[in-house]
């Protein structure tokens, strides 16, 4: 019966060409199949790979050194564009482009071995923040080739950074460079008040220097600076130029700014990179003032925004056994809780003020260093009327704004003194 069945259905032309197809269908879905696991095995016996994520340090020094390994071999590039801070408002803005491998699939030689780069990108949802990493393919076995590139781009990238300071932003628990590294900020183009900048050097240098004196008693080998004053009076100035000078980076943080969580911000400060200075900035905006609307709960997800507490045990948890220097930075000292700036979390105190004499007679010689003497005495009586009738002190900034609206001249500057308090 069976038989009878299977001889009259193979004389059936439609049943032959339909198992025939069925039939190839098949043996590609098994050549398929056997081919995928053959690459699978081909790429787990001879091939060795290495990942790298955007939320690695490595990550731009790689892809910055790829770049210069693909030359002129890949035309498929991405721009990272940097605008140059320029603290003359009437210059022109300048920007300066490096190019790093796009998204995608590119191929280069090293040690005389191909490599395949293939870089990803993937949009983190609740967060703006894309995910990215960078895959790298080659034949053999040995990581050592890995290794000889990270290498080989943590020098070039460190080389080029030499004389720039890096500054570090948060993205939601991690940091990230931000920008371009920049030109350091040389120490005498910051003018303080007569020995602040000094003694907040050697207090740096004293910390840095002394470990053992930390270790010995179990104390966390960390300190805190506040930097208190008027704004524009140079605090954040000051602190970029001591990281220049100290060869630190600036992990910088605006408590005001964003989502602040108790738990991100725990994460963020047991998580910032190796030798740079935490910067807390308007710290006062941190834990005042604060009132949380329907709205927040939405911005918040659910999770409880910063709070004093939350702030005071991220602060104590930043332990690090290379010496951790926290700045924080306030307009308003009176608005800050005595828990947060009690010895331990703030060891070291700095009024920064508006414009002294003697800062405004360094600032001018600064700006116009052939001044007579005479030149100076007029300029600096006629600083003191103004500062009388207005009643109201000059800050350091609104005195370098209105030198760079007159750099030309001394001339322009005596035309134009009246005009101090408008810029
Ligand atoms: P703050 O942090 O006190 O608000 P910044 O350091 O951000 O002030 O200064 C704002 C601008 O004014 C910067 O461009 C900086 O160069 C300039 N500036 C402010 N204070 C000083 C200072 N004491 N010496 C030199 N430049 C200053």
């Amino acid at each position: 019966m069976l038989s009878d069945l299977i001889t009259s259905l193979s004389a059936n032309p439609y049943f032959g060409a339909g198992a025939g197809l069925i039939g190839i269908g098949t043996a590609l879905a098994v050549f398929r199949r056997t081919s995928q696991y053959g690459l699978i095995f081909f790429r787990r016996q001879f091939m060795i790979t290495l990942e790298v994520p955007n939320n690695d340090i490595s990550y731009s020094w790689l892809l910055q050194w790829i770049s210069h390994q693909l030359r002129d071999s890949s035309r498929h590039l991405s721009a990272r564009t940097t605008l140059i801070k320029n603290d003359d408002p009437s210059s022109r803005i300048q920007a300066s482009y490096t190019f790093v491998p796009s998204v995608g699939t590119h191929y280069f030689r090293y040690q005389g071995k191909f490599i395949k780069v293939e870089r990803t990108r993937e949009q983190m949802i609740n967060s703006g923040v894309p995910f990215e990493s960078v895959q790298l393919t080659a034949f053999g076995q040995d990581r050592q080739i890995y290794i000889d590139m990270l290498e080989k781009a943590r020098d070039s990238a460190l080389l080029a950074n030499e004389g720039k300071t890096l500054v570090y932003i948060p993205t939601i628990n991690e940091w990230r460079l931000f920008g371009q590294p920049r030109r350091k900020r040389p120490l005498n183009s910051v003018i303080l008040d007569k020995g602040i900048l000094e003694n907040l050097i050697n207090d740096v240098d004293h910390f840095l220097a002394n470990p053992h004196w930390y270790i010995d008693r179990g104390i966390p080998y960390r300190r805190g600076y506040l930097l208190h004053g008027p704004p524009g009076s140079g605090k954040t100035s000051a602190i970029m130029a001591l990281a220049g000078h100290f060869d630190l980076s600036i992990s910088t943080l605006n408590l005001s700014q964003g989502t602040m969580t108790d738990d991100r911000l725990q994460q963020l400060l047991s998580n910032v990179p190796e030798e740079s200075i935490i910067l807390l900035e308007d710290i006062d905006a941190a834990t005042v003032g604060r009132h949380y609307e329907k709205e927040d709960a939405i911005r918040f997800q659910g999770m409880k925004p910063l709070t004093l507490s939350g702030l005071l045990n991220s602060l104590d948890g930043v332990i690090s056994t290379e010496g951790r220097i926290i700045f924080m930075t306030t307009n308003y000292i009176d608005r800050l809780d005595p828990a947060l700036i009690r010895p331990g979390r703030v060891d070291f105190k700095q009024y920064i003020g508006p414009l002294t004499a003697d800062q405004t007679e360094r600032m001018l010689i600064r700006f116009y260093p052939h001044l007579t003497r005479d030149e100076m005495n007029e300029f600096l009586k006629q600083i003191e009327q103004l500062t009388d009738n207005y009643s109201k002190p000059l800050s350091a900034a609104q005195l370098q704004g209105f030198f760079m609206h007159n750099k030309e001249s001394i001339k322009h500057v005596f035309e134009n003194i009246q005009q101090l308090y408008g810029s």
